[in-house]
């Protein structure tokens, strides 16, 4: 049997139909922005797989690390032990996180990472007894993660309709524009007394399709929370690490979160690795004689060092002169393709950017066979060396940052190749 068909007979793939399955291509190895399969074929990684990978695959400088830690340290319990990867890893996020974060919690992805800020809000208020605190208010098309916790403040979309039932009771909002403000800032006001806290994705809604909104609106929506003292959790799995521009997308709000969650490009995308950090208004509520006011949260793998290790390798890589000006340049080469993409005949709609990211719609004809646009883009990509996976009809980049202007120049090349199909 060969790799598919062993495959085939014992894995269950995230996010995939099950029944007929379209084959995964077996990939053997990683080489900075490209992946390589089993067949010889190199495809340019235009999403980051999955927007994780921040300097490129298999990336020498983050091996290297790995590999001196993993024979000096690979993992310990947290709890009651410490290491240097963690505290030296804590110290330089609270140097570059945009905010007055005093603590951080680790642990093993993004969804955990939403988690733990929900949990670590909501005892808030509990350790204060103030129980009645305990709502949650979130925007509609949001997502902040795969777990129950996660789901709950998600938005309620056909991929969470088996356990719609089972999500505790959120208040949603719609994505801040000049009509919605008003009511939104009324909404917000009218729970307060029994909100614990307020999570969002600043500026880009990921996974919602790659949906961008007004920094200044919703900058009046963080007063209107501050003033209610409901807790603000910036949810910046997806947009921490440059890819808006700015380190963190909460650099272009003045009003800063009370809680910020990382996970996806804070090892560079190569371990699994959730950070949750927070004030010290939120820490001193669990600075208690009483036992029950402990925060009981854990996991298994908190502050794996090995993680900790990829991710401060990955700052260093992050913080080098060359990539703070590779990051400028995608930005640019973003922009001038969001231009050329207006100039086209193609059926496309809501070009939009925000740093290194570049999403825009397909308009959906009547045709048939065009509805299933991410499938078809994806093989139609692949065919010519590019890996892109649209949302729905919703085709975006978001490339690592070792992409060279080539490479970058094929992606738009062969995006625009692919929308001739559309004409
Ligand atoms: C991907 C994502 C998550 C979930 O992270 P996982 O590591 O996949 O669990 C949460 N929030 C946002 C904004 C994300 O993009």
């Amino acid at each position: 049997m060969n790799l598919v068909e062993r495959d085939a007979a014992v894995i269950w793939h995230p996010f995939t139909p099950q029944k007929n399955r379209i084959d995964p291509i077996p990939i053997t190895k990683g080489k900075g922005t490209l992946l390589f399969d089993a067949a010889g074929n190199a495809y340019i990684d235009a999403i980051s797989s999955w927007w994780v990978t921040l300097h490129g695959h298999a990336h020498p400088y983050i091996a290297e690390k790995l590999y001196r830690q993993a024979l000096q340290l690979e993992q310990v319990i947290f709890a009651g032990f410490t290491h240097e990867p963690a505290v030296c890893l804590a110290e330089r996020l609270l140097e570059i996180l945009s905010g007055p974060f005093a603590k951080i919690f680790y642990s093993d992805n993004g969804s955990t990472s939403t988690e733990v800020a929900l949990k670590m809000a909501i005892q808030f208020w509990w350790n204060q007894q103030q129980q009645q605190r305990k709502k949650i208010i979130a925007f509609k098309n949001a997502y902040h993660g795969d777990t129950f916790g996660a789901m709950s403040v998600s938005d309620r979309s056909v991929f969470t309709l088996a356990f719609h039932d089972l999500l505790f009771e959120v208040i949603f909002l719609d994505t801040p524009s000049q009509e919605n403000i008003a009511s939104s800032i009324a909404t917000m006001q009218q729970y307060a007394a029994e909100t614990a806290a307020f999570i969002y994705e600043p500026l880009v809604q990921g996974a919602g399709g790659l949906k961008m909104y007004d920094a200044a609106l919703l900058n009046q929506l963080l007063v209107a929370a501050k003033e209610n003292s409901i807790i603000c959790i910036a949810d910046e799995v997806m947009t921490g690490f440059g890819r808006t521009g700015k380190i963190f997308a909460s650099e272009y709000l003045t009003v800063k979160p009370d809680i910020i969650c990382l996970s996806k490009g804070l090892t560079g995308g190569t371990m699994a690795l959730g950070v949750t950090a927070c004030t010290q208004q939120i820490y001193n509520a669990y600075m208690q004689d009483d036992a029950l006011k402990t925060f009981f949260h854990g996991h298994s793998f908190t502050a794996n060092p090995l993680a900790c290790t990829a991710a401060l390798a990955s700052l260093d890589l992050l913080q080098q002169p060359d990539t703070v000006t590779a990051i400028e340049k995608i930005c640019k080469s973003i922009a001038v393709f969001a231009n050329e993409l207006t100039q086209l005949k193609a059926p496309i709609k809501n070009i939009r950017t925000l740093g290194t990211i570049i999403a825009f719609e397909i308009k959906l004809g009547k045709d048939e066979y065009l509805n299933n646009v991410s499938q078809f883009v994806t093989q139609a990509a692949l065919k010519q060396g590019v890996y892109l996976r649209p949302l729905g009809n919703t085709v975006y980049v978001m490339p690592p940052y070792c992409i060279t202007d080539e490479e970058l120049r094929i992606v738009f090349t062969v995006i625009k190749n692919i929308l001739q199909h559309y004409e």
